[in-house]
């Protein structure tokens, strides 16, 4: 049995028929842990869809009615870039319960981990790239309402930019002194960090810096990662960022949004991280949360590698890293 819960539904499959995006992912992530013995049935929590109001602490009420009356516009849809249907609003309801059910587990067991989820290119009025409801920020605001949280930490390491995070949870910035630590990243390479000052949520994306979207509105801290980066440059680029803002900010939650696309055989992407390289991006992230006792809830996002095999692989060692980095601390 796991040390910390998985949460998953059947209900996760998008019904977006023939698509990059691999839709049956989730049941196949599902399926491989099972089998593999890296968990069991026990260990995996069957979500509710979030309540409409859940959804309307982020996104505001005009595009939530268009949602659920099937009025977007032809621009609208297009914009989210997979066929509209109901079912498929009942699946982004569903997975923003999953989080927020995720990130109530992630306040007891340390980490949880949602099997799905990650839709960070969804902002308050309208959906893109795949994404209608921004999940994270649902379950962000929900245990801020709750008075679970008071702050959280989004660490986006999906291969495209969080734009709708960063949309999102902007508030109020004012522009802060370059980043002592701005210096000390790896040396040849053309990567850059750009930071801004934090609302209650801190926001870190680690992106391909020529990959969609092409308007990126600013994170609190934004890596712009050069075409082609390895696992070593990328590793410590997220060390980096991840100490820069723990110095700036202390979370209440950590918000690890585990994208698989910056894998080096993404149809999406342009980065060259290996599969083990992504494993040890997971347990970089894991260990610093831990050392500074701050819980994680984990979401999947993106991942369209030629083989579907290897995304599942990739999004299954996530679970694998956080059994093994936090194994030890059920011992009471
Ligand atoms: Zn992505």
């Amino acid at each position: 049995m796991l040390p910390f819960k998985l949460v998953y539904s059947d209900g996760y499959y998008l019904p977006i028929g023939a698509h990059v995006f691999p839709a049956e992912k989730y049941r196949r992530i599902h399926d491989r842990l099972i089998e593999a013995r890296v968990a069991e049935a026990s260990d995996f929590l069957t979500p509710e869809p979030a309540s409409d109001q859940d959804i309307l602490l982020v996104h505001r009420p005009q595009y939530v009615h268009k949602l659920k009356t099937g009025t977007l516009t032809a621009r609208e849809e297009l914009e989210l870039e997979i066929p509209f249907s109901p079912q498929l609003v009942d699946a982004f309801w569903l997975a923003a319960g999953g989080s927020i059910l995720a990130a109530n587990h992630a306040l007891k067991d340390r980490v949880a981990v949602n099997i799905g989820g990650g839709f960070h290119h969804a902002f308050p009025d309208h959906g893109e790239g795949f994404c209608m409801i921004h999940d994270v920020a649902v379950a962000i605001r929900r245990l801020q309402r709750d008075d679970k949280i008071r702050t959280a930490m989004t660490v986006d390491c999906d291969v495209h930019h969080g734009n709708g995070t960063a949309a999102i949870f902007a508030g109020v910035r004012v522009p802060s002194a370059p980043l002592p630590s701005t210096s000390a990243a790896p040396g040849a390479s053309p990567a850059k960090m750009r930071n801004a000052h934090a609302g209650d949520v801190f926001t870190i994306s680690l992106h391909q810096h020529n990959n969609y979207p092409l308007w990126k509105p600013p994170s609190s801290i934004d890596v712009d990662l050069p075409d082609g980066i390895g696992d070593d440059d990328y590793l410590a680029w997220l060390d980096n960022a991840l100490s820069s803002a723990l110095r700036q900010f202390e979370p209440d939650l950590l918000c690890y949004i585990a994208g698989a696309d910056p894998y080096r055989e993404d149809q999406l992407g342009g980065l060259d991280l290996t599969i083990e390289g992504l494993k040890k991006r997971d347990e970089l992230v894991f260990r610093v949360a831990r050392a500074r006792d701050i819980p994680v809830m984990v979401t999947f996002a993106g991942g369209y590698a030629q083989n579907v095999e290897d995304t599942v692989t990739i999004h299954c060692n996530t679970v694998v890293a956080a059994k093994e980095v936090f194994a030890d601390t059920m011992s009471c």
